[in-house]
């Protein structure tokens, strides 16, 4: 789960971690009131959306008066910003950040993450914040530096001294940045943390450390516990289908391909998704209905998957073990019953109550494309969704 910049950084200020003052408006009036009281003669607005790359695209403004505080916020507010991060669609901006500018000497990356190689959390640093860090990594690894953290001992103050020395710090520099990262490993660790970015890190001209971007993101899987995290959620960022799906217990993510897939099971989901690839198609997302699927279940997975715009063709694939043919079957029935479909539907059914549920398909007298084997249902499909017949 991602949150936004401004949740970042009150979560960091709770840590001790230094921020620039700031606060979130939601009309370019708020954030001429926000300007005001900050104080100051220079303040910075920024596009709140779950995605990076906006100060390249106009998303974030530096700002010398209160009119132009206001102007920026009233522009950006209401409009889809389009980064290198989101898309041509771009993602709506329904608020912004308005914060204290501050002059900039020098700016680093931070970041924290999973290294899934080593299975450990790993901290990364660079002398030349402001980057894209897999851009930078790619072309000059050498300028990227990490330090792994032993989950027994936790984040010690050599490897902070290390990795600070390692990004060009020295004296005093080094041991307030050391406590930085010490803090921020705390909140990774407090929080169930995936990744946690500070991009850039900036030294300003009055010599003070600042995280003047901030990035976190959480394990879905922890959210149980965090319960002030799951406060942070926004779910205009997300999509709006993989939202309706978690609400009916089903497991949907969206891909941009043109076949729709129904599948119970994680793993079949995955293999039917490699099945329509292979066959030269391409799956429009993953769906795994899980077991014991209701016929309303069903109908509201095929729902799911026609909101997407781009599905051409549905593939069914069910191996009934918990599941049931017949209640599959009925689900089915109700889907066609309820909404009108208009694209070719093939159907691959294996397990148990197969005979009822092939009979019950049978006498509806719906159109479907039957199929016996997995790599026949995903020919089919493939062939439907492109129109070249079954
Ligand atoms: P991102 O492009 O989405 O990663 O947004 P950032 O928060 O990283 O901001 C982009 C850039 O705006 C930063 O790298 C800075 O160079 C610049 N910026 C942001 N705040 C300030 C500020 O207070 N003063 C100055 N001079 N530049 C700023
Ligand atoms: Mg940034």
């Amino acid at each position: 789960m991602d949150i936004h910049e401004y949740q970042a950084k009150e979560i960091f200020r709770s840590y001790g971690i230094p921020v620039p003052e700031g606060r979130v408006a939601h009309s370019g009036n708020q954030a001429l009131a926000v300007a005001e009281e900050l104080g100051g003669d220079g303040w910075v607005v920024k596009a709140q959306i779950h995605a990076g790359g906006r100060g390249k695209a106009g998303g974030v403004q530096l700002s010398d008066s209160l009119e132009a505080v206001q102007q920026h916020a009233d522009r950006m507010i209401g409009t889809r910003l389009v980064t290198k991060q989101t898309g041509k669609a771009g993602r709506l901006v329904q608020r912004v950040l308005v914060e204290q500018a501050h002059n900039i000497d020098a700016e680093y990356y931070l970041g924290i993450v999973i290294d899934r190689n080593s299975q450990r959390i790993t901290l990364i640093a660079s002398a030349s914040g402001g980057m894209n860090i897999e851009e930078l990594a790619q072309i000059s690894p050498d300028k990227v530096v990490h330090e792994t953290i032993d989950p027994a001992v936790g984040m010690q103050d050599f490897q902070c001294r290390k990795i600070a020395t390692k990004i060009g710090l020295n004296g005093k520099q080094i041991i307030t940045v050391a406590r930085m990262m010490k803090q921020l490993y705390r909140c990774f660790r407090d929080n169930d943390a995936l990744m946690l970015e500070i991009n850039p890190l900036v030294r300003t001209t009055e010599g003070q450390f600042l995280a003047l971007d901030a990035k976190m993101s959480f394990d879905g899987n922890a959210l149980f516990r965090q319960a002030d995290i799951i406060d942070l959620r926004d779910f205009d960022e997300e999509d709006p289908k993989e939202v309706e799906a978690s609400g009916h217990d089903l497991n949907y993510i969206a891909l941009d391909g043109d076949v729709g897939c129904i599948v119970n099971g994680a793993g079949l989901a995955m293999a039917t998704m490699d099945a329509i690839s292979h066959y030269g198609g391409r799956p429009a997302n993953f769906l795994d209905v899980g077991g014991g699927a209701s016929p309303e279940k069903i109908a509201n997975a095929f729902r799911i998957v026609l909101e997407d715009p781009n599905v051409k063709a549905i593939m069914l694939n069910i191996y009934a073990g918990i599941n049931r043919c017949d209640w599959i079957a009925k689900g089915i029935i109700k889907a066609m019953g309820d909404q009108r479909i208009e694209v070719p539907i093939v159907v691959r059914l294996a397990g148990t109550n197969l005979e009822e549920g092939r009979r019950i398909l049978e006498e509806s007298g719906l159109d479907y494309i039957p199929a016996e084997r997995l790599s026949d249902a995903a020919k089919k499909s493939v062939a439907a969704a492109k129109g070249t017949g079954v």
